[in-house]
């Protein structure tokens, strides 16, 4: 029996991938894996042993001892599992997104997190986003898309999540975090951030949601 196509969306912090992602498994009836979550899951454990983000093989110890779980809800909602614990909503919180990209330098974190996320694709029929999927998780996804948008824009998405969760951050510390966690995500040495040779690349800028959703549905219908 043919699997169904696996589809990797990349793509830097705040480029709608999570939205896209979402909505185009929806349409499908697909898995989605959110694998940034995994990455924050793994960032929550080490702030809350107290580990040092320069420490990789500490990192890595946490990261190897660790149970990260993504439940798909009834709603369709994706729940973060860390150790058993819905942590769903506290690693959204700015405290984490400032780690996270430390935490995702360290070699065995990421080798963990890597073969969990190719265990989950195995049977095909997933949207996978990151920033690593199209290059590194799943290099044969049928479909490969990388997602971009400018900094403002990406600044003003996040800081519209985080608002609507009751944080304040102001636009100019959102936009300087952000590059900052591009700069982190781009420049280390495993799995840096960056598009697949074969990937589509997506300008989100000005379009919608839906005309991004659209054309990847499209791709995937029409069987390329
Ligand atoms: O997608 P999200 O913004 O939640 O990702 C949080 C962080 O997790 C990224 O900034 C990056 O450091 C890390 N990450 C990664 N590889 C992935 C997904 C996320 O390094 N495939």
């Amino acid at each position: 029996m043919d699997l169904r196509p696996n589809i990797a969306i990349d793509g830097p912090a705040g480029s709608g991938k999570s939205t896209v992602a979402r909505r185009v498994a929806e349409e499908l009836g697909y898995l989605y894996i959110d694998t940034g979550a995994m990455y924050r899951a793994i960032t929550l454990k080490a702030y809350r042993a107290g580990v040092d983000f320069d420490d990789m093989d500490a990192l890595g110890e946490v990261a190897t001892n660790a149970s990260v779980e993504l439940v798909a809800g009834p709603d369709r909602s994706l729940k973060v599992l860390l150790d058993h614990e819905d942590v769903t909503e506290e690693i959204r919180s700015p405290y984490i997104s400032r780690c996270v990209s430390l935490t995702a330098r360290a070699p065995k974190v990421r080798k963990r997190l890597v073969e969990l996320q190719r265990t989950m694709a195995k049977q095909g029929g997933v949207v996978m986003e990151g920033r690593d999927i199209g290059t590194v998780v799943l290099p044969d996804a049928q479909i490969k898309i990388y997602l971009m948008a400018s900094p403002e824009e990406r600044s003003r998405r996040r800081l519209k999540e985080l608002s609507a969760k009751g944080y304040k951050i102001g636009l100019h510390q959102m936009q300087a975090e952000i590059l900052e966690r591009d700069r982190l995500d781009a420049t280390r040495k495993i799995g840096p951030l960056t598009p697949a040779a074969d990937a589509e690349i997506i300008n989100c800028t000005s379009l919608s949601v839906e005309q991004v959703v659209r054309m990847i549905t499209e791709r995937i219908l029409a069987g390329r």
